[in-house]
């Protein structure tokens, strides 16, 4: 065999694998709907393809070095009778140490807003540790939303579950978003919560679509799930219909004395990975990298902004869990090149 035949047969070797894997991908890269095979054929490509057909889907929808800021404030903590295995404001996980607050009132939330606007965020969002609202708090609630949109900020809540005319009430206010996630894949789920069912939060999504709100909606990474549970989360938002507005992407933030106080840390790259399959599988929505962005170096965010992730939450706590500085945040946009993304309103 001649110098010449060994170059033909390797580069028809490398020709054979490039078509092959770029077949895989285009396969996994095809429109919905998505299933979970489909979104775990995603996870296996190789890491630079993954990033590839991620920023290729992300340009095709949305400017490449643009990042929305978002700002979280907890406006009613602790206290919760729900018992999400994560979470500290759950009041099954007293040793996580969070007492229970009342809601804030709105002169204050609005305060907040303002805070956060002039850091450079230009949608405010407001949690409530809540499994649902009580009609004697919408009064309150909807003057939030008015108050908060009035500065010329997007407003978004998450309040647990929704009744019909909650959901219309918070429309009527102007809510722009309503936040609630499905955390996990289906198969995952009963092992961090059994307080409400997955069900329950697809009828509360389902009210919050029918109400005309735009829905954020995403879920938390490394609660000890596997590649195919995360696959599985993804194929669920991305079936959603219509697919959610927003989706938060949280990496756990294992906190003392809750349930997943321990759970087994997450190889960085997996969570690169899954930011990329939702962009992929999402490609319209705009994806927020959410809790645990704190203990993340900066290489590991780039590559997340690179997979396709455009949104952030700005300030230096979420809920109840820290968050990176917001001078170390916009450091970083500067470094990459970024730009936050222009407000949607004006005042
Ligand atoms: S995540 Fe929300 S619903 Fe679950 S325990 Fe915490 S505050 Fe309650």
């Amino acid at each position: 065999m001649s110098l010449s035949d060994i170059a033909h047969i390797g580069r028809k070797a490398a020709s054979s694998t490039a078509s092959s894997t770029v077949n895989a991908a285009d396969a996994a890269n095809a429109p919905g709907p998505w299933n979970t095979d489909g979104v775990e054929r995603l996870f296996e490509l190789p890491f630079p393809e993954l990033l590839y057909r991620a920023q290729t889907v992300h340009r095709a929808h949305h400017a490449p070095d643009e990042v929305q800021l978002s700002s979280l404030l907890s406006i009613k903590t602790g206290g919760c009778p729900e018992d999400c295995g994560y979470c500290s404001q759950s009041s099954r996980h007293r040793e996580a140490g969070v007492p229970a607050g009342k809601l804030m009132q709105a002169q204050d939330v609005i305060e907040a807003a303002r805070a956060a606007k002039a850091q450079g965020a230009t949608r405010f969002c407001m949690g409530a540790a809540w499994r649902n609202p009580k009609d004697r708090d919408m009064d309150g609630l909807t003057t939030m939303v008015r108050e908060v949109r009035a500065l010329g900020m997007e407003t978004c809540m998450t309040l647990g579950m929704l009744e019909d005319h909650q959901a219309q009430a918070l429309k009527e206010a102007g809510l722009d978003f309503y936040n609630h996630n499905l955390d996990t894949a289906p198969d995952f789920y009963g092992q961090v919560i059994t307080t409400r069912t997955y069900q329950d939060r697809l009828d509360t999504i389902r009210k919050v679509q029918d109400a005309g709100l735009n829905v954020c909606c995403g879920g938390i990474i490394g609660m000890g799930e596997s590649r195919r549970q995360r696959a599985g989360l993804i194929a669920r938002l991305a079936n959603l219909a219509p697919q959610p507005e927003s989706v938060p992407i949280n990496h756990l933030v294992p906190i003392k004395g809750t349930p997943l106080e321990d759970a087994p840390a997450l190889d960085e790259f997996e969570f690169v990975r899954t930011v990329a399959a939702a962009r992929i599988a999402l490609p319209r929505s705009v994806i927020r990298l959410s809790a645990g962005r704190e203990s993340m170096g900066d290489a590991t965010q780039a590559l997340c902004f690179a997979a396709g992730a455009n949104s952030i939450f700005l300030g230096s706590k979420l809920l109840t869990t820290p968050n990176a500085p917001v001078s170390s945040d916009l450091d970083l946009l500067a470094r990459l090149g970024m730009r936050a993304a222009a407000a949607s309103r004006e005042a």
